[in-house]
């Protein structure tokens, strides 16, 4: 039946789309989207609203895009997220709102993500103005970071009238959006860009090139007035195994291989650091890294393996990435994990060797703890080996800054929900508290940072001015 059935959308053809960089997914049209919406029954008690992370109202923006109002729909979005062009791409809606759409239990969910990108794209070729900026409070906040969760708090910010400026260590804003994750499943020109275009069009200022704890520490930050600072640097750094052979030449960690394609457009041979990968990649990991690791390389014309020690059902990656890399002929060698990768004589990657695994008992959470089989070592030969086991938080912001704690893992530590740290005026959200997460979650910490920086700055104020 129609109403249990998703309205299909359109893909790049796998067979075409493993030879360019052009976007996967090509989104609704107008027509779909309004099949789409029309879906929706509108609940009255929506079980979609509470599994949103930043508890966008569904069915509001959903109704108007079945009324054909577009603008409103995507006004209603503005007023709940900075980014919905970004999260109507790379949110796991799957295990999120569109898990417990109620149509879900009887047959497909309402296709939440997809009609949150066509509402986002519209407004954006319609080149639709949506934020609404309070007059100027004469108080300065600084930013460390660009990526969701310091967009965010910038953003929401300069709408209440404070003077923003953001602090980036790479030539880039943007965070993971940029450096991170592909061109084929976040077009940066058309989308990132424009939505930090949007911010500086708040007032928001951006500065590059500049690495806090390097460059300018925190406390020089605060001599230049600012009242407050919101630290959303994330967790760029890498994770190994720690196995021999990780040293060897044409070892990659997933952010530098990512990085060095999506930022200094490296797949691209006219380019002044082009990256060239041998004839067959491993990619070890399962997370949506490892499969834009895995993909990417695909695209560069190599023949790509994911090893991954655990199965097809544990694989922690998005459901739709999965199926898109299956499609895209990426191989995947389940419950299997590196012991050593094999050099040959010049010190180049030849060859990994891997062993097999099974599960045996749930680990502390609640998977199934993979378990090496005895004597079931193997070899094959490989060039290139991208590792990509995860990230944690960089150390150098509270290695350099007085009084901010952070725990043996890097994470900067915050004493309540609203990312107060263990320094007054300095605040903290997104993967560097919270270890590698998610674009909605850094986005919900940007936010709730952003209203405790105002009621510090106000409550301060206020002491001051009596
Ligand atoms: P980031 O996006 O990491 O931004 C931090 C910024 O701070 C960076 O620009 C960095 O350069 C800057 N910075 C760091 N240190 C300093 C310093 N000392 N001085 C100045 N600036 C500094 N999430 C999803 O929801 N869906 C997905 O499909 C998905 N896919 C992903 C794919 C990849 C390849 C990766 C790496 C992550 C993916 N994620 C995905 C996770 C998601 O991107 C992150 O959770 C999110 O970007 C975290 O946001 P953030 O603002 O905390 O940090
Ligand atoms: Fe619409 Fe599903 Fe949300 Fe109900 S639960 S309002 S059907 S999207």
């Amino acid at each position: 039946m129609a109403k249990f059935t998703r309205t299909p959308i359109s893909y790049q053809d796998p067979k075409e789309r493993i030879h360019n960089f052009e976007e996967v997914c090509l989104g609704y049209t107008k027509e779909e989207a309004i099949q789409e919406a029309k879906r929706c029954i509108q609940c009255k008690k929506p079980t979609c609203v509470p599994s949103c992370p930043v508890n966008i109202d569904i069915p509001r923006f959903i109704k108007k895009i079945a009324e054909e109002n577009f603008q409103e729909a995507a006004q209603i979005l503005a007023e709940y997220s900075a980014l919905p062009a970004v999260c109507g791409r790379v949110c796991p809606q799957e295990d999120q709102c569109e898990k417990t759409c109620i149509l879900g239990r009887k047959g497909e969910p309402i296709a939440i993500g997809k009609l949150e990108r066509f509402a986002a794209d519209w407004a954006i070729e319609n080149k639709l103005s949506l934020g609404k900026t309070n007059e100027k409070n004469g108080y300065k906040v600084a930013i460390i970071g660009s990526g969701p969760a310091g967009i965010t708090c910038a953003g929401e910010l300069a709408k209440e009238g404070y003077q923003v400026k953001i602090f980036e260590a790479l030539h880039e804003p943007g965070g993971v959006l940029v450096y991170g994750i592909p061109e084929f499943r976040l077009p940066k020109e058309k989308i990132v860009k424009v939505e930090i275009e949007n911010l500086k069009k708040l007032g928001v200022e951006v500065e590059t090139n500049v690495i806090v704890g390097r460059t300018i520490t925190v406390d020089e930050i605060f001599e230049e007035g600012y009242e407050a600072i919101f630290i959303g640097s994330g967790a760029g750094l890498p994770i190994f195994m720690n196995i021999p052979g990780e040293n060897t030449n044409g070892v990659f960690s997933a952010n530098e291989f990512l990085t060095r394609n999506n930022l200094m457009k490296a797949y691209r041979s006219d380019m002044d650091t082009p990256i060239k990968v041998g004839k067959t990649v491993a990619v070890v990991g399962g997370g949506n890294v490892a499969m834009d690791a895995a993909r990417t390389a695909k695209r560069l014309g190599a023949e790509v393996h994911v090893i991954y020690r655990r199965t097809q059902s544990e694989l922690p990656a998005r459901e739709e990435e999965v199926e898109n890399a299956i499609e895209e002929g990426i191989i995947f060698n389940f419950l299997t994990n590196p012991v050593e990768i094999l050099a040959d004589e010049k010190g180049w990657v030849k060859g990994i060797r891997c062993i097999k695994m099974e599960l045996g008992d749930e680990d502390q959470s609640g998977r199934r703890r993979p378990v090496e089989i005895e004597g079931s070592e193997y070899e094959f030969e490989v060039e290139t080996v991208i590792m990509a086991l995860g990230t944690s938080p960089n150390p150098l912001i509270p290695r350099t800054t007085e009084g901010l704690d952070s725990d043996n893992r890097n994470r900067i530590k915050i004493i309540d929900e609203n990312g107060q740290t263990t320094r007054k005026a300095i605040f903290a959200g997104g993967d560097n508290v919270t270890g590698s997460a998610t674009v909605i979650l850094a986005m919900g910490a940007g936010k709730e940072a952003a209203k405790a920086i105002d009621k510090y700055i106000m409550e301060k104020s206020l002491q001051t001015n009596n």
